[in-house]
């Protein structure tokens, strides 16, 4: 039996409830113990299928119970979904092949698969980078002139027979051809000039192949994703996409093509998406990109059948305004035949299942959204379009009373908190000098000698910490028997500084699970979940916090490890803090005020906490902000809004400190090009920057856009266990003084947390020696 769940469908049909992706990992994580199973040996490759497989059969029953019309499928990796789209083109770069030449097995296919995803002892992985401006990463294909495409569409169609066998018609999800070529990169040895893009008609016959046979499985309709189009892209690439859907849309056998743009506000490019001669469009209709509905509006009618209204919002976690919503469907309804209900993007940016909270329904009933209260929310928008707002009149009332008790909550509403941010003055924002004066200050009060050596804060997470850390959840160690086992790493952590002979000491973060989820748990405004998993890459998934309110700060959160620390040294120790812009990166932010007001909320939470660092004596506080840059919203014209604010933020956190305390900042994820005039507006006194691993082109970046105050490149990649030689870090210190004279700083690119003790010890040592050389000799 095939139930009807992509109906063929035209113009007088119903619309359809439905996702533009779902979860992986399954409520207990079940995709990630089964992978890792798999790399450790302890199940081989078809226990590994088995389990996937019945993962994705509970993922459909699951959408489907839900009530939702349209299913999709192939939304579901292994790994990752360019990764998959990498495999089914044949663009596997030789190294892998050589690694694991025998794919005729099941097991050959997995290991040159996760040879790609995650390297082996001997060859590199593909590079992962961030997907867009969310949290997920993917894997980025190699291509050059050479790469001989050829089609292997093997999972699209295993999934889709295997969802059809068990009564679902999907829509298959695939990402399309100029996404994918955008997203990818130069092959090491590619020609200078070549562009992965240049290789559309190599691949456009593979698409049209896929296409052929997902047609011939039965598929009556597949949504291709091109993400790409949310971001500026210069006309020749409109063009590109016009002559590559045109060619797709004129191929015989094939099933009906949505394209999906998805991820803010297209512009432009919704012109040329609507223009294009294609049987549906999903649209991203939400926060900022609501703005795609006026632009939709201007066009007027629609050529396209069908109309994914992207109304429930794929990346946040809030309950929908199901009001608003149905009236932006209404909306859209005047513009197009059919407007099905969907979500914004695919929703593996959020967890699976407010359910799996415990408590959480009771005491925060209707709040949130995650992925699972999403189809219920699509289910009924569905009936409220099909049935007139009558059929949904107890659902709009229960949401919209649900809504009101959230922002009237006590956890929500903190008339003292708001009354502080609404009266910020820029004043609060400035330090009390400009900072050559700060620095003679800071010089004569701290002594340290040319080129100070410090660290990022934290050091090697041991396994004995972690199961520190677990033993103190689960209760079996008492908060005592905690606090005195990071004492004794403390202890350990100064100790070894000591000895190393670095200037400026850390404490080493022992008692920090993560930089954010830490602070989150202290502060008063935030939540944090038990199964909020979301993925991050691979199998490693994160459970962001959740910002729900107000924030305040009824403690102290960090002054007594610092203080506990500099009792154990005469050298100074710097505090270790973690900014409002991460703060907001890595956690679900509050849908009900401007981004930049909950951001100076943070900030202001920080800035008493700097003021009590300082109170207890400790003047040098580093306040990190790694997340500055992904944060740069996606389209050009946003980006000025958001480093204003971001800025803002920044300010306000340390501005307040005497012309003695030094403020120290740091960031990573190289490429700061973009925003060079935020850091330089930032003040810091001191910034310390991943740059190893793009050999020092930051350097000349920063000295070229005038930053005047000090700066610590990052001498050390810390993300490989090489330990890099003294003469090599001499090198590095050396081009850094060439643009910098005396405001340089020798530290490493980022924390020490996911490194061992051996490499730390001794790469350490020679950043140690190697800045003591360059002070001797200049
Ligand atoms: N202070 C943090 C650490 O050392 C900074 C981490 C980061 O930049 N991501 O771990
Ligand atoms: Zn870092």
């Amino acid at each position: 039996m095939i139930q009807d769940t992509t109906r063929e469908r035209g113009p007088a049909d119903p619309p359809a409830a439905t996702i533009l992706g779902y979860p992986r990992q399954g409520p207990g994580r079940e995709l990630k113990r089964a992978t890792e199973a798999y790399w450790s040996g302890r199940q081989d490759a078809d226990e590994l299928l088995a389990a996937v497989s019945e993962l994705r059969l509970a993922r459909w029953a699951e959408q489907h119970a839900a009530g939702l019309d349209e299913l999709p499928s192939n939304d579901f990796s292994l790994y990752d979904h360019v990764l998959d789209t990498a495999w089914m083109l044949g663009a596997v770069p030789e190294r892998h092949r050589a690694a694991v030449p025998d794919i005729d097995t099941a097991r050959g296919r997995l290991d040159r698969y996760f040879a790609m995803a995650r390297g082996t002892a001997d060859i590199e992985p593909l590079e992962m980078t961030k997907w867009f401006d969310t949290n997920y990463h993917y894997l980025v294909p190699e291509l050059s002139p050479d790469t001989t495409f050829e089609l292997d569409p093997t999972k699209p169609l295993a999934e889709f027979t295997a969802a059809r066998r068990a009564g679902f018609l999907t829509r298959p999800v695939i990402i399309g051809p100029i996404s994918f070529l955008l997203l990818a990169k130069p092959a090491p040895g590619a020609p200078e000039r070549f562009r992965p893009l240049d290789l559309i008609d190599s691949v456009l016959p593979l698409y049209e192949g896929l296409l052929q046979r997902l047609h011939a499985a039965g598929a009556l309709w597949v949504q291709i994703d091109e993400p790409c189009l949310g971001t500026d892209q210069p006309d020749d690439v409109l063009d590109q996409v016009r002559g590559c859907y045109s060619r797709l849309a004129a191929a015989k056998d094939r099933p009906k093509i949505i394209v999906a743009g998805y991820f803010g506000r297209l512009g432009a490019t919704l012109g040329v998406l609507a223009g294009l001669p294609i049987d549906g469009l999903a649209v991203d209709l939400v926060g900022p990109a609501a703005a795609n509905l006026d632009d939709l509006e201007q066009l007027g009618k629609l050529s396209a059948e069908r109309l994914l209204a992207g109304v429930i919002d794929g990346r946040n976690i809030w309950a929908t305004d199901l009001a608003a919503a149905l009236t932006t469907l209404e909306r859209v309804g005047r513009l197009v035949d059919r407007v099905d209900v969907s979500t914004s993007c695919s929703l593996v940016h959020v967890p699976l299942d407010v359910g799996l909270e415990p408590g959480w329904g009771a005491r925060y009933p209707g709040w949130f959204a995650f992925a699972r209260q999403k189809l219920d929310e699509l289910v009924v928008l569905r009936r409220g379009i099909t049935q007139g707002r009558a059929a949904i009149a107890e659902e709009l009332e229960i949401n919209a009373s649900r809504r009101a008790e959230r922002l009237a909550s006590p956890l929500v509403h903190n008339a003292r908190v708001r009354e502080r941010v609404a009266t910020v003055t820029e004043a609060a924002e400035r330090r009390k000098c400009p900072f050559p004066d700060r620095r003679l200050v800071q010089q004569r009060r701290w002594q340290l000698p040319a080129v100070p050596t410090t660290t990022i804060g934290s050091f090697p997470q041991t396994a004995e910490l972690r199961r520190a850390r677990a033993a103190l959840r689960r209760r079996q160690l008492s908060e005592a028997d905690y606090q005195q086992a990071m004492r004794r790493e403390i202890d350990s952590v100064i100790a070894e500084q000591e000895r190393l002979g670095l200037d400026v000491l850390v404490h080493g973060e022992p008692e920090r699970n993560d930089m954010v989820q830490y602070f989150a748990e202290q502060l008063d405004g935030f939540l944090t979940t038990e199964h909020g998993w979301v993925q991050s890459y691979g199998t490693r998934y994160v459970r962001p916090p959740v910002l729900v309110g107000d924030v305040s700060r009824p403690a102290p959160m960090t002054v007594p490890w610092a203080t506990y620390a500099q009792s154990r040294t005469d050298k100074p120790v710097k505090g270790m803090l973690t900014g409002p812009v991460t703060m907001l990166a890595w956690s679900f932010v509050r849908d009900d005020q401007p981004i930049a007001t909950t951001a100076f909320g943070v900030a202001l939470a920080l800035r008493e906490e700097v003021a009590d660092l300082e109170r207890a004596g400790i003047g040098i506080i580093q306040v990190d902000e790694p997340a500055l840059r992904e944060m740069l919203p996606l389209r050009r014209a946003d980006r000025a809004a958001y480093l204003d604010w971001a800025v803002r933020a920044f300010r306000l956190a340390t501005a307040a400190v005497e012309d003695s305390t030094q403020i120290h900042t740091h960031m990573c994820y190289a490429e700061f090009g973009d925003v060079l005039d935020a850091i330089i507006a930032m003040d810091a006194d001191v910034i310390s920057l991943e740059a190893a691993r793009s050999k020092m082109a930051i350097v000349a970046d920063l000295a070229q856009a005038g930053y005047p105050n000090e700066v610590g490149p990052g001498v050390w990649d810390i993300h490989s266990p090489r330990v890099p030689p003294t003469e090599e870090i001499v090198d590095h210190l050396r081009t850094a003084v060439a643009a910098f004279g005396d405001r340089v700083w020798a530290n490493p690119d980022c924390g020490l947390k996911t490194r061992g003790y051996p490499e730390v010890k001794a790469a350490l040592a020679n950043l140690v020696a190697a800045a003591g050389q360059v002070r001797s000799t200049g």
